[in-house]
């Protein structure tokens, strides 16, 4: 049963058990697709019933961002742990390399994936990077065909939310792909574009502030996500 976090149904699993679910959608034949939602995405869920909907028939859904865990505490339903997409990613891309799988990645600005191809390859030297693709496309129709000529087994979908989970539901069957994973600006991370966090704001549950100091023009954005504190306090002390 899933961890119902306002109207949004997580896996509470620990990292490394979100690496091992992941590893065996991919050898489970057929398309599957992952998500990785964190408070922005709760709210946006609560005013769009297809991203909703997305949400809950994903086959794994990961708690990405400390504020889902606050507010599941506050539900009183606490989680394992925080399962950052980014550490998803890179718990994947070490069993895919050990497995000699193929990954495909898509989105960012051109340029980004290529650059991030590379640095991926250096670091998992069995990781079979099939295919590249900047998310600035008009048409899906060539890029669900590149996906299948390129025969990936997993491809990383980066064109943020909500776009990226809905594009994953209309073209991941047709794709020929067994695991598709949400991930947000990941691919700017991979390729060195964008810093993550340094530890130490990560252990203190504290990169959101990193975050924002880097990109403060994120502001506007991000005033909104104490909000769903407010929430769960609110369904909370309404019995819900
Ligand atoms: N992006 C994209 N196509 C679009 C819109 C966004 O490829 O049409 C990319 C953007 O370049 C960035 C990522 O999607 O690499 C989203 O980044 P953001 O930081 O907004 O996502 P988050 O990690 O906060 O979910």
């Amino acid at each position: 049963m899933r961890t119902d976090v306002l109207g949004v149904g997580f896996d509470n699993l620990t990292l490394a058990e979100a690496g091992a679910a992941g590893a065996a959608l991919v050898e489970a034949g057929g398309f599957h697709y992952a998500v990785t939602p964190n408070p922005e995405f709760l709210l946006t869920a609560r005013k769009d019933p297809a991203f909703r909907q997305a949400l809950a028939q994903a086959d794994l859904v990961l708690a990405d961002g400390v504020g889902v865990l606050h507010a599941a505490k506050i539900l009183g339903r606490p989680m394992k742990e925080r399962v950052p997409g980014i550490e998803f990613a890179q718990r994947l891309m070490a069993w895919m390399s050990a497995h000699g799988k193929r990954l495909f990645l898509l989105g960012a600005k051109p340029g980004v994936a290529e650059l991030a191809a590379a640095r991926l390859k250096s670091r998992y030297p069995g990781l079979i990077i099939c295919g590249t693709h900047d998310g600035y496309f008009k048409e899906d129709e060539p890029v669900v065909e590149a996906i299948r000529q390129a025969a990936a087994d997993v491809v990383f979908v980066c064109l943020g939310a909500p776009k990226q989970e809905l594009w994953m539901v209309k073209n991941g069957p047709a794709s020929g792909a067994r695991l598709m994973v949400g991930l947000g600006g990941s691919l700017d991370v991979f390729a060195g574009v964008v810093e993550r966090a340094p530890e130490a704001f990560q252990k203190i549950g504290m990169e959101w502030l990193y975050r924002l100091l880097k990109e403060p023009q994120r502001f506007g954005r991000m005033a909104r996500l104490p909000l769903v504190l407010v929430y769960a306090l609110g369904s909370r002390i309404g019995g819900k």
